[in-house]
């Protein structure tokens, strides 16, 4: 028998008196996470959901609305309604109880373990999730920079970008020229730009079909090429003109007035002229100290902990991982992994064993649609791919619209997931 002093100074007794958890007074653990994307929506989503009001979950984000890049070249095609690649983070703040603050990241202390904004706010965490997904390299295309890009836009992040490209192919001359520079590896979606050509092609194929596609490439050969190359060749025959690194050399440089892009021994020019640039992580995760001299950021693939700063998890596109492409499903895919591993480290809870997956999906043309994908398991080194698939060339026309039908489940699945 206990008195009943002693059982109101027991912990139990003080949680029953209370009528409240046994670790009331002492503080949650706090948990920053920087950038709302698939990457760091999805972890915040899952640490605040699995946590069960155990952790203080701050999503730093400075829109409001995340337009995805997914999906956004079927916009180009016509396939999908801008506003339908639109996503609040609403359903974070009133269903989840996250902390969402608009506003841009711009220091991190990881001495004093602070993320500061561009508003003057400070935020203390016992963790930090930093998912910024990319930035280009200044100069990787000579005499194109960010003053460029209302000329000769990148359409590479999502949202007004992407309208701009879409309304100057919308009115370009007829028989007028689309030139697209694509980047150099490591880059995010390594179908993407041939995706958007494909889409392209069927845009201008309605509405100005004497016009001309030139890909010019830094690479000698690109993620689905047979696959591509085939659908090219059956939709929009002698529109694509694709040129390799080994034709057309080095960018010396563009020149966005004239829209033109000087090569090696040619000079291109453009009615609409697309400048993809080279990419590394967004720039926070450099000024939190967790980059390497290539841009991008080491993790460890158990848990996507950066090899730099223990505290420190960096999620999708900034991440250097291993073998999983920059897309949004993998950058979901590392974020539950982390969110589990974060959620472990701070209240003691099961921590399961890292799986990790991944698909893209490509639309070619209407019904036309192919994938790949892998299973990925963590090693020491990386995350290495375990299991591949891959469409065939020669496919059947009702395998392929069964694909692209299931691209459209995937969109409406995986924004749940990331947005609530
Ligand atoms: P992001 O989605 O870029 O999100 C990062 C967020 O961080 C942004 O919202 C940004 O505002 C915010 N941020 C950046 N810096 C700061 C800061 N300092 N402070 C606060 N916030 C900050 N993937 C697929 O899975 N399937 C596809 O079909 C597919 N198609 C694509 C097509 C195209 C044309 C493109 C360009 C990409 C495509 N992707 C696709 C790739 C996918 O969009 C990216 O891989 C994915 O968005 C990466 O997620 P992320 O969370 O790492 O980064």
């Amino acid at each position: 028998m206990i008195n009943r002093r002693e059982f109101l100074s027991s912990a139990v007794g003080t949680s029953l008196a209370l009528g409240a958890p046994a670790a009331i007074g002492k503080a949650k653990p706090r948990v920053v996470v920087i950038g709302g994307g698939p990457g760091g929506a999805t972890a915040a989503r899952y640490l605040a959901k699995d946590g069960k009001g155990e952790i203080e979950v701050t999503l730093i984000e400075p829109s409001r609305m995340y337009y995805t890049c997914f999906f956004s070249n079927l916009y180009l095609g016509g396939f999908q309604k801008f506003e339908q690649l639109g996503h609040s983070y609403q359903m974070l703040a009133s269903q989840y109880g996250i902390n969402v603050v608009h506003d841009w990241a711009t220091g991190v202390d990881t001495d004093k373990k602070t993320v500061t904004t561009a508003g003057g706010a400070s935020f203390g965490y016992d963790k930090l999730i930093v998912a910024p997904g990319i930035d280009f390299i200044n100069e990787s295309v000579p005499g194109w920079d960010a003053s460029a890009q209302t000329r000769m836009p990148h359409a590479y992040k999502g949202g007004t970008q992407v309208a701009l490209l879409k309304a100057q192919l919308e009115n370009m001359r007829q028989g007028g020229t689309f030139v697209m520079l694509t980047p150099p590896n490591p880059y995010r979606c390594p179908p993407g730009p041939y995706e958007r050509v494909s889409m392209v092609a069927h845009m201008l194929k309605e509405r100005n079909p004497t016009a001309k596609i030139i890909v010019l490439d830094p690479k000698s050969k690109f993620s689905k090429q047979a696959l591509f190359q085939e659908g090219w060749s059956n939709h929009y025959k002698g529109m694509i003109e694709w040129l390799p690194v080994e034709i057309i050399g080095k960018v010396q440089r563009i020149d966005p007035h004239a829209m033109e892009i000087e090569l090696d021994g040619d000079t291109f020019k453009g009615d609409v002229v697309n400048i993809i640039p080279a990419m590394k992580a967004g720039r926070i995760a450099e000024m939190a100290g967790v980059t390497n001299d290539a841009g991008w950021a080491p993790v460890h693939a158990a848990d996507m902990r950066s090899r730099i700063h223990e505290d420190i998890h960096v999620l999708g596109d900034a991440a250097d991982q291993g073998d999983m492409p920059k897309s949004g499903f993998s950058a979901n895919s590392q974020a539950k992994v982390c969110a589990n591993a974060v959620r472990g480290a701070l209240t003691g809870s099961k921590v399961f064993p890292a799986r990790y997956s991944n698909t893209c999906w490509s639309l070619i043309d209407t019904n036309d649609g192919v994938k790949v994908g892998a299973t990925y398991t963590p090693t020491d080194e990386k995350i290495a791919t375990a299991e591949s698939f891959i469409s065939k060339t020669g496919e059947d026309a009702a395998l392929r619209k069964k694909t692209y039908e299931e691209s459209l489940g995937w969109y409406a699945g995986i924004t749940k997931d990331i947005f609530g």
